[in-house]
């Protein structure tokens, strides 16, 4: 019976329990678990600052698993041959119908209320939906993706649900070549989001955030300017920035932080006309005070959320891998292993921003 490490419900100790062995039903996967990973948003589950999650759950949305077993499965989302032993990852939304007003009509796939997410919104009675664990069954329909050749799992799961984010906020953002970014916020988002901006075509990267270490993962990742919230008070950021754009602003801000503080300034730190991401905001920190007169109308500033990611993020995201290993050392920013026994430690250690990628190896 393969093992899995449980929340059983906000701020209640993490419990590794046995989980009944799968029965495939014709076109499922089963995955050895090779690695998942822990995110803020597991941080937020176990505070229960997100609705609508049936605990007990199984938390672990990415992951990068081996096909153990594929019923009537021959091939992953691309075509590309799938058989067991194959190593693979997924995307973790499941159950997007294809059929409502958001995904017909606007084409907002990712506010459909069907879509169910991994190690999210699986309950853990319903069996093995979350990486935290030794197995994972990918029910009919889920997309799996063959890791490209040469990307490793660490690769992937260093970048983990960031690089799709990070990816889908570039997007969002339409940075042109030639533009200065500013990124807000340096875990696993802003640290993608700052290495996507630079692929992009981004002239000038600069990442506001703390601490010490992630600024340097973003340098290895391609930010060219790091500013320290630490040591950096927001005076002197302004400063910085302004003198970095000839006083006029970034072209395109992305705000990966979750810190309700880092609007007001993103938005004052934009230039005339320039475009807004919001792509960190997951759970209801609360309002914000605004100057909309300065800071959205008079600016002429286009004010974008982005919520989700769609397969086409994660599928080209692990393009970008494949073809910019280099560039993209993902690997670097896993800062510790945990076994199942440890998700709790995990978690805490997280939350304490001690580690900047806390992987789960079942
Ligand atoms: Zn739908
Ligand atoms: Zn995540």
């Amino acid at each position: 019976m393969p093992r899995a490490a449980v929340m059983p419900g906000p701020r209640k100790p993490i419990e590794v329990r046995e989980m009944p062995d799968p029965v495939l039903e014709p076109g499922a996967v089963l995955l050895e678990t090779i690695v998942s990973e822990v995110c803020g948003t597991d941080v937020h589950l176990h505070h229960g600052r997100l609705a609508g999650v049936p605990f007990p759950i199984i938390p672990g949305h990415v992951s990068v698993g081996r096909v153990l077993e594929a019923r009537d499965v021959t091939a992953d989302a691309l075509g590309r041959p799938l058989v067991p032993g194959d190593v693979v990852t997924f995307y973790d939304v499941w159950g997007t119908c294809g059929r409502c007003w958001h995904c017909l009509v606007t084409k907002q796939p990712t506010r459909c209320p069907h879509r169910r997410v991994y190690g999210i919104t699986f309950s853990a009675d319903e069996g093995l939906y979350g990486g935290w664990a030794e197995r994972i069954y990918l029910r009919p329909g889920v997309s799996i993706l063959q890791l490209p050749d040469g990307v490793e799992p660490d690769d992937v799961i260093g970048g983990g649900c960031g690089l799709s984010t990070g990816f889908a906020a570039v997007e969002r953002g339409d940075i042109a070549m030639g533009d200065t970014v500013l990124v807000q916020g340096a875990g696993a988002v802003g640290l993608a989001t700052a290495a996507f901006a630079g692929l992009r075509g981004a002239a000038c990267v600069i990442i506001i955030g703390a601490p010490n270490a992630r600024l340097e993962l973003a340098r290895h990742l391609g930010a060219d300017v790091t500013l320290s919230l630490e040591t950096v008070p927001p005076h002197e950021r302004d400063e910085r920035i302004r003198a970095l754009t000839d006083g006029r602003g970034v072209d395109v801000a992305i705000e990966a932080s979750g810190n309700p503080a880092a609007v007001p300034e993103g938005l004052r730190l934009l230039r005339d006309g320039g475009t807004y991401v919001i792509a960190g905001h997951y759970t209801d920190v609360g309002p914000i005070t605004l100057n909309i007169h300065t800071d959205v109308n008079r600016k002429h500033a286009q004010i974008r959320g982005q919520w989700g990611t769609e397969f086409g993020h994660v599928a080209r995201a692990l393009a970008l891998l494949a073809r910019h290993r280099d560039r993209l050392p993902f690997a670097r920013v896993i800062g510790s292993r945990y076994g199942l026994a440890d998700a709790g430690r995990a978690l805490a250690d997280v939350e304490a921003l001690r580690v900047t990628k806390a992987v789960i190896t079942p």
